[in-house]
């Protein structure tokens, strides 16, 4: 190491210059190929940047056109070509068109107007976004004109011109059939996520509720695979045509969000069995509505529904409707479920119970309780009220005050009046056989249930198949349901009498109804308040009512039954007002079969 430094220390003064000069020299060239090499590689890549600009240009639906400094087109797309009717030779010549231009509503020669306007263009882009140009044909179109200066060449200093013009009726056309479903033209999933935040935003300001609902055609793969990929799209077309109409007439919005989804913005929504209700509806139109070369097809809708705000936050109630819609899918075809939120806060959740009703009556969940009617004058048990009950694997017993408005609510009343007037009717059979006493069970039903119009029907089959004597059935209706709808309740409770089964006033006592009105109602029993006896022991108002009406439906003909009756005293007292019957906890609770029988032995 000490001797080569002693070397350098030892050269000539020429040879130092000369060792100087030749690392120069290598230095230099060294730069020359790094920069050549570069600028060969920029070049290549220029060329390829023309060409692959060339080729974007040539296949854009925009018309693109690139004139030199001194006008002569270097280049135009086809769609320029077109647009401007330009002739066969037209590269290298100056701009020869008859096409005009409207710009701040004045008309414009297309050629001139880029020729004046190109002069006074340095680095900023001209850009009139609404112009209209015009053909030789007259012809006009709404356009998006835009004119840039670009140096096409880094090694000389020539300005190009490119000229772009949109032809605006394509992208209006390009950017609504982007918010469309291909197949029905319905609105789609991104015009959805679109309309969304504005439909959040009214609800949450207004305090209003909204439903997203979704539905899905359900076993469509199989469909398509047995009727084929057109028949099945011309299920889908029938399906989104059915419920534009719907929309239509309900002002719901709907989206074909995919495949054999559809969602539903829901804003006039009171509750959640307004949209339960409604998806019943579609779901019931869209079950029998297909017909394949007269084979009726079978189709069945699952839904899922999600609430604001009762599914919880806002944000999340399109994620929540999916969820739902989910669930409704494992439940089986054609089923609704509704989002319940984990934090649900309630002694009962509604939600819950209605998701669960079906489920319940299918696993026997209801069950029919009696509580026994006593005659005031021998003390015997002579009658019974069926009283339902449900046993939620959750919640234990559930008093029917809670699940009943429910019912009437959804609808599901029907159902469950089906249900215990089966259970009773077969109860029934089952005393007459094992040789009980024979008596009278009454069954509470809700103007729902009649509203139906099938209801006299049904109970008259369901007598014959049962083979029971109709006297030994009767109905309650609450007095304040029977007088809201008079005319209606008088026409059913004169067929309901034709059949021989008896009728039954309930809860007398805290509506309005006058003794002349109580005329026109063929019911054989009143049943007095619970709240007119709470406190009839101290009480001498309502001693005075109750004995006011045990006297004038006596007039009237109508036994009388006062319920609530919790002890001795309230046996005496009433008793003396010439009460015929009793029902209340002094005597029994309302008790299951195998209980309450042993009171009929
Ligand atoms: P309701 O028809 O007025 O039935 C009488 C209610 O009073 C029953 O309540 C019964 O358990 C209760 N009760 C009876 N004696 C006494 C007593 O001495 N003291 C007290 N504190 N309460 C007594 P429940 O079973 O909870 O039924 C409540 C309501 O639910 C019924 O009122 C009826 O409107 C409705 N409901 C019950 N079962 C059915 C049904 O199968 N169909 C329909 N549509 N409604 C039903
Ligand atoms: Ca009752
Ligand atoms: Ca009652």
């Amino acid at each position: 190491m000490g001797s080569l430094f002693e070397k350098f220390t030892h050269l000539t003064q020429i040879e130092y210059l000369l060792l100087t000069f030749t690392i120069i020299l290598f230095v230099f060239l060294w730069i020359l190929y790094f920069n050549t090499r570069e600028k060969r590689k920029l070049k290549a890549q220029m060329e390829s940047n023309v060409t692959a600009f060339q080729k974007t240009c040539a296949i854009s639906d925009d018309a693109i056109m690139i004139l030199s400094e001194n006008n002569k087109v270097q280049y135009a797309n086809n769609a320029m070509i077109r647009l401007l009717e330009l002739k066969d030779n037209f590269l290298l010549k100056n701009l020869d068109t008859t096409a005009q231009i409207k710009v701040k509503k004045e008309w414009f020669d297309l050629g001139s107007f880029v020729l004046e306007h190109h002069m006074g263009l340095n680095d900023t882009l001209l850009s009139y976004p609404t112009s209209q140009l015009k053909t030789s044909e007259g012809h006009e179109t709404p356009i998006h004109f835009y004119m840039d200066s670009l140096l096409m060449d880094l090694s000389s200093t020539m300005v190009s011109y490119v000229i772009t013009i949109q032809d605006l009726t394509k992208v209006k056309e390009q950017s609504n059939s982007q918010f469309k479903h291909q197949l029905t033209q319905l609105p789609n999933q991104l015009q959805a996520h679109q309309d969304l935040p504005a439909f959040f935003a009214k609800a949450h300001l207004e305090k209003n509720k909204l439903a997203l609902v979704l539905l899905h055609l359900d076993n469509f793969s199989r469909l398509r695979s047995i009727i084929g990929y057109e028949q099945a799209n011309s299920v889908l077309e029938k399906m989104a045509g059915y419920l534009e109409a719907v929309g239509a007439d309900l002002n719901l919005k709907i989206y074909h969000t995919f495949d054999n989804h559809f969602l539903l913005t829901v804003t006039n929504v009171h509750s959640m069995d307004d949209a339960t209700s409604l998806v019943e509806d579609i779901q019931q139109k869209l079950s029998s509505f297909y017909k394949l070369e007269d084979v009726s097809l079978h189709l069945t809708v699952s839904a899922g529904i999600a609430l604001y705000p009762d599914s919880g936050s806002i944000r999340k109630l399109l994620d929540h409707a999916y969820k739902a819609l989910a669930e409704a899918e494992k439940e089986g075809d054609g089923k609704i479920h509704i989002f319940i939120p984990e934090n649900f806060n309630s002694q009962y959740d509604e939600l819950r119970l209605h998701n669960d009703m079906p489920a319940a009556l299918k696993h026997g969940e209801f069950e029919v309780y009696y509580q026994p009617i006593i005659q005031v004058k021998n003390q015997e048990v002579v009658a019974a009220e069926a009283l339902i009950r449900w046993k939620h694997p959750q919640y234990g017993l559930i008093p029917p005050d809670v699940f009943i408005s429910l019912m009437e609510k959804t609808g599901f009343i029907i159902k469950l009046g089906q249900y215990v007037l089966d259970e009773v009717l077969k109860q029934q059979k089952r005393w007459e056989l094992f040789k009980f006493k024979q008596i009278e069970v009454s069954i509470n039903v809700s103007m729902v249930e009649i509203n139906t119009g099938e209801f006299v029907e049904h109970v008259e089959k369901k007598l014959g198949e049962h083979q029971i004597n109709p006297r030994l059935l009767k109905f309650e209706i609450t007095e304040g349901i029977a007088m809201s709808n008079e005319n209606e309740t008088v026409r059913y409770f004169h067929a309901l009498k034709k059949l021989g089964v008896g009728i039954s006033l309930d809860d007398f006592g805290t509506g309005y109804t006058s003794f002349g009105y109580l005329k026109k109602f063929p019911a054989d029993t009143l049943k007095i308040d619970k709240s007119l006896v709470d406190y009839i022991l101290t009480n001498e108002e309502d001693q005075r009512i109750v004995k006011a009406i045990i006297e004038l439906s006596h007039t009237l003909d109508m036994k009388i039954v006062v319920e609530g009756i919790e002890n001795k005293k309230m046996v005496e007292m009433i008793a003396s007002y010439g009460c015929d019957y009793m029902q209340g906890y002094h005597f029994s609770k309302p008790l299951p079969v195998f209980e309450f029988q042993k009171l009929l032995r």
